[in-house]
């Protein structure tokens, strides 16, 4: 028992409650007494009395009733019913509506003091239990959310001080963070950009591309071009319940050190053309210096394959530095349909000795483009050349042509053997043949770099969706000349 503890009596005026009074007093309790419903009310909720005693009728109202409502607000406070006479019904009442204990006539200052301190004792051990459950949750709480403030903080940090780019947005597109390094790229200092869709913040043409071919899913690579000759790759993410994260790194060096390696292919090809050159005039002459035996004349044919297959990759390389070095400027109106129409002509007989199906569909509203023809015809020959050397006799190509908006979209599809996703990224390069290329397969490697730099040089877009065991699907952006002249 402890001095302090306040037992509230709600007993109308009688010798009970005297002989209560008195009792709880000489045993070291303090008492208020509540005269009427307001009194208990306010006493119980100013006072905090460590119990109360009710009467079984307190000022006209029914105890039990009022018990109900005081439990209602102190759940846990002890309440001790004390009824005029003890009948049959009163202790299933008293368990029923949650009470500590009843007291009834005829009553000693001993029964009093007993059943106030064994409700006490009751309820001082719940309270002690709930005490400590509370403390342990919250203090679990409390050191589960230090953790994750502290944890949000040390990613906060990483973000803003990692080098690469990180722009995180929601499931709109709005932005919800960039770091430093994205600030610093595309110039954002003093800009409000949280919470603005991204592509009203930054009107970068290759972010919006990304944006636009990351509705198909995660992207490894997709290359961000700065007028000042920066070149960032950038990574589309998505992220769930958040929404999606867009990385970016500084690869201006690789492409310096690929431009310095270009230049010295470009170099080479073009001091071995004059040699080649004359070496297959001296293999042509040869026959003509006298009879050869079909041994000799087998060699010499083998020598000019040879010496073909070395001038077509050379003559690749040559193609590709010109590109590379921005040499090509031709510019002419291009009606796509006639370019695909010549391609295919020239592929008919390779069509026909693999029997692969063909269809082509070609939109009515195509518009033309401003391009180097040659490069275009160019382009198309390699991409449709590629899908009937990879695709199995009896496969199916399909080429299709259509508008988007002022975008033409020429899409090469086959059912070859697919690509592996982690090859995806690199066939473009030079010289790169993916894992799945039939060993038989003749190439070099360098096709699809052709036609990457052709494609961008004339600001278009190119990539692959592939299956393996599927096929492949490439497809080439390619702005539509504005207005078409007549
Ligand atoms: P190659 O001379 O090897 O055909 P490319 O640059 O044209 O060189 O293609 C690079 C690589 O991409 C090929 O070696 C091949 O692995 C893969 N590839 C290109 N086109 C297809 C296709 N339609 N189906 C499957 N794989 C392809």
């Amino acid at each position: 028992m402890t001095k302090q503890d306040l037992i509230l009596l709600a007993l109308n005026p009688s010798p009970i409650l005297d002989l209560m009074e008195r009792a709880l007093y000489a045993a070291g309790f303090g008492v208020a007494i509540a005269h009427d419903r307001l009194g208990l009310d306010k006493s119980a909720q100013e006072s905090i009395p460590a119990l109360l005693i009710i009467g079984e009728k307190f000022a006209d109202q029914d105890g039990f009733a009022i018990s109900l409502e005081v439990l209602e607000r102190f759940p846990t406070l002890p309440i001790i019913l004390y009824a005029d006479k003890d009948t049959t019904g009163l202790s299933k009442s008293v368990i029923k509506t949650g009470l500590s204990g009843y007291l009834y006539p005829p009553l000693t200052i001993n029964d009093i003091v007993d059943e106030v301190q064994r409700s006490l004792a009751r309820a001082r051990k719940l309270g002690d239990w709930l005490r400590r459950e509370v403390k342990r949750t919250t203090s679990s709480l409390a050191e589960k959310a230090e953790f994750s403030e502290s944890e949000r903080h040390k990613l906060e940090a990483v973000i803003a001080n990692i080098q690469d780019g990180v722009i995180v947005m929601d499931k709109n597109k709005n932005i919800m963070l960039v770091n430093r390094a994205v600030r610093d790229i595309f110039n954002l200092d003093g800009k409000a950009f949280v919470g603005r869709p991204l592509d009203d913040v930054i009107a970068n043409a290759d972010l919006q591309a990304l944006l636009f071919r990351a509705n198909e899913g995660p992207l490894k690579y997709h290359e961000i071009n700065f007028d000042d000759g920066r070149v960032f790759n950038a990574q589309y993410t998505p992220i769930p319940q958040i929404g999606a994260a867009i990385t970016m790194q500084d690869i201006s060096y690789l492409k310096e050190l690929d431009r310095l390696k270009s230049d010295f292919i470009h170099t080479v090809s073009h001091d071995l053309r004059s040699p080649l050159t004359s070496i297959m005039g001296y293999t042509e002459l040869v026959e003509r210096t006298g009879p050869l035996n079909s041994n000799q004349q087998e060699f010499l044919r083998r020598l000019q394959g040879s010496i073909q297959h070395i001038t077509t990759l050379i003559n690749d390389l040559l193609d590709l530095g010109r590109l590379e070095a921005g040499f090509d400027t031709r510019r002419e109106i291009v009606h796509l349909e006639n370019v695909l129409k010549y391609s295919l002509d020239m592929f008919e007989g390779q069509l026909k000795k693999k029997n692969i199906k063909l269809a082509v569909d070609v939109a009515e509203d195509l518009k033309t483009l401003r391009a180097n023809p040659i490069r275009i015809r160019q382009m198309m020959d390699n991409l449709i050349g590629n899908a009937i050397k990879y695709t199995q006799p009896e496969g199916m190509v399909r080429v299709n042509m259509s508008m988007m908006g002022n975008q033409i979209i020429l899409k090469v599809e086959d059912t070859g053997p697919g690509i592996p996703p982690e090859e995806q990224g690199r066939i473009f390069e030079k010289f790169y043949r993916a894992t799945n290329t039939i060993e038989s397969v003749d190439g070099s490697g360098l096709g699809l770099a052709i036609v990457k730099s052709i494609v961008d040089s004339h600001q278009g877009r190119v990539w692959v969706e592939s299956t393996v065991g599927k096929g492949s699907a490439f497809i080439v952006l390619l702005p539509a000349q504005d207005e078409p002249i007549k």
